[in-house]
This record gives structure tokens, C-alpha cells and sequence, in this order.
């Protein structure tokens, strides 16, 4: 049992450089109806993330919480917010959704990493990566399954993978591709029964219900954040299965925040308009 004040906990975390926060659309959970097939298949996460630099939800941990170890993780959840059932898996359950990413993503952890699952009373469930600190957390309820809470950690751990990749360029990384790799590297976790995310966006793309990748999600409704995770998510796909990891690599490394941000045009020798028009006849293709 470990008790962090949050006070305390937040100083000895010091300045914050990165976070992702996701927030996910608490109705889709706790209403008991279908998620909406516009946004999301039966089983699909439905996510938006919030990138900023100083997080308003700064570390908000309090109260009792157990902690256990595994090889690359610390676990630590807080007491209560989960079954029996769920607590006897969760390590397991965490070391396995951190195995899918190495492996899809291309890039084991230089380190532990600290996994939170903290207790959100609203039952909006989001996670944040500290990844200069090695820092995933993931706020839940008791409501919710705790598989939704894995494909949160999913795409959290790939936020870490991309920072132990790619160094302190990842601090900087074009929104777009930043989380979509964290998105895309979840894979399943956030699929659901789709194939792949080409398959996931083709009937808003078809609907032209697509959203311009360089969207700043800031401002705009949960539903649109969400649309935008996946266009993303796909579009990464597409640079990966096109042109391949290594030059990808070099791409995430030029990015200045901001969507759309990275250096396209020396890597791809396209313009990132033009990278976004083939993306989409790509979709639609055959
Ligand atoms: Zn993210």
C-alpha cells in the first residue's frame, strides 16, 4: 500500500514537459447503449488526447494505492477501484498490452515505466504520459472495464516508446504524427474488430466526414478529437506502408508541435497537402 498526497507527488515530479491527455467520451461507456458506428465499431476505443505542455490536470493522484513490480513496469492502482478479478490481472494484463506495442511499434523501453490506474469520479476515462519521467497514468472507474482502461495504457506506452526511440525530438513532434504512432501502434487495443485503421476512417472519407489531418483539436468537440485520432492514426499507417520505417523515423525527428508541422517536404519531397491527397486516394483505393 502506498499513500501519495498529491502535492507531494507533484513536486517530485517537477516541470512537466510533455503530457498526452485522454479524455474518452464517458457516455460511451456508462450509457449502455451502442457506441455510435460513426465513430467507433462495437469494441473500438473511442479516444480524443489533448497534447499541451503544461497539463491542467497536473498529476492528480490521492489516496491508497497498491503497488506491484514486474519486469518493466511499476503497477500501482488505487484500492478499491477495482474487482479482485481485475486486480490479480492488471500487471499481467499491462505487461501484455506493453508487449502488442513493442512489437508493433519496433522499439523495447530503456526503462521502467511508472503505470498509474487512478480513480476518475466522473467516469471520463483518460491517461497521460509523463515520458520524461517514465510516467503513464490512467484514471478510470469502477464502472468501466478494464480493458478500456488497457487500451488507454496502450497508446500511453507507445508515447514512451516514441520518446525512448526518438530522444527529446519527440517533445517536439508534428501532433499528427505523435499521436497518431501512439494511436497506430495500439492496433487492436483501439480496432476493434477492424483490420487495420485504413479500413476504420474509409466510410468517413467515403461520407466526406473527413476532417483536414492538420486539425488542432483545441476548442473543438470530443467528436471531432476522436475522428482525428484515427485519421492519424491511418495516415502513419500509410507513411509506413509506402515509404517504410526508416524514413518515417527521420520525419518524426523535424516536427515543431503543431499538425502538419514536420518536414515533409525533405523527406517525402512532398508537401504535406500533397502527402494528405494521396493519403486519401489511398483510403478510397482499392
Ligand atoms: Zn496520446
Amino acid at each position: 500500500m502506498n499513500s501519495l498526497p498529491p502535492r507531494s507527488f507533484h513536486a517530485a515530479l517537477g516541470p512537466i514537459t510533455i503530457a498526452a491527455l485522454l479524455v474518452l467520451l464517458a457516455w460511451l461507456f456508462t450509457s449502455g447503449r451502442s457506441p455510435a458506428p460513426r465513430f467507433a465499431p462495437p469494441g473500438a476505443v473511442s479516444a480524443s488526447v489533448i497534447e499541451q505542455a503544461q497539463p491542467a490536470l497536473a498529476l492528480p493522484l490521492s489516496g491508497s494505492y497498491s503497488s506491484r513490480s514486474t519486469q518493466r513496469l511499476l503497477v500501482m492502482s488505487a484500492d478499491e477501484l477495482l474487482s479482485e478479478q481485475e486486480e490479480a490481472r492488471l500487471a499481467a494484463d499491462l505487461e501484455r498490452a506493453l508487449d502488442y506495442v513493442v512489437v508493433r511499434f519496433g522499439h523495447s523501453p530503456n526503462g521502467t515505466i511508472s503505470t498509474y490506474l487512478g480513480h476518475e469520479p466522473t467516469c471520463g476515462l483518460h491517461g497521460i504520459a509523463y515520458t520524461s519521467m517514465r510516467t503513464v497514468q490512467v484514471f478510470t472507474c469502477r464502472e468501466l472495464p478494464l480493458s478500456r482502461a488497457l487500451s488507454i495504457a496502450a497508446h500511453e506506452f507507445v508515447h514512451q516508446l516514441s520518446h525512448d526511440r526518438y530522444g527529446k525530438a519527440h517533445l517536439q513532434a508534428d501532433l499528427v504524427l505523435m499521436e497518431g504512432v501512439a494511436t497506430w501502434g495500439a492496433g487492436s487495443y483501439w480496432l476493434g474488430h477492424a483490420p487495420d485503421f485504413r479500413t476504420f476512417v474509409r466510410p468517413w472519407l467515403e461520407r466526406n466526414e473527413a476532417l483536414p489531418l492538420a486539425t488542432s483539436y483545441v476548442g473543438r468537440p470530443i467528436s471531432d478529437m476522436n475522428k482525428l485520432y484515427y485519421q492519424w492514426a491511418s495516415f502513419v499507417e500509410f507513411l509506413l506502408e509506402r515509404d517504410g520505417r526508416e524514413r518515417f523515423d527521420i520525419l518524426y525527428t523535424t516536427g515543431s508541435g503543431a499538425p502538419g508541422s514536420a518536414d515533409y517536404r525533405r523527406v517525402y519531397q512532398r508537401t504535406f497537402a500533397e502527402l494528405e491527397a494521396e493519403w486519401k486516394a489511398w483510403v478510397l483505393g482499392p
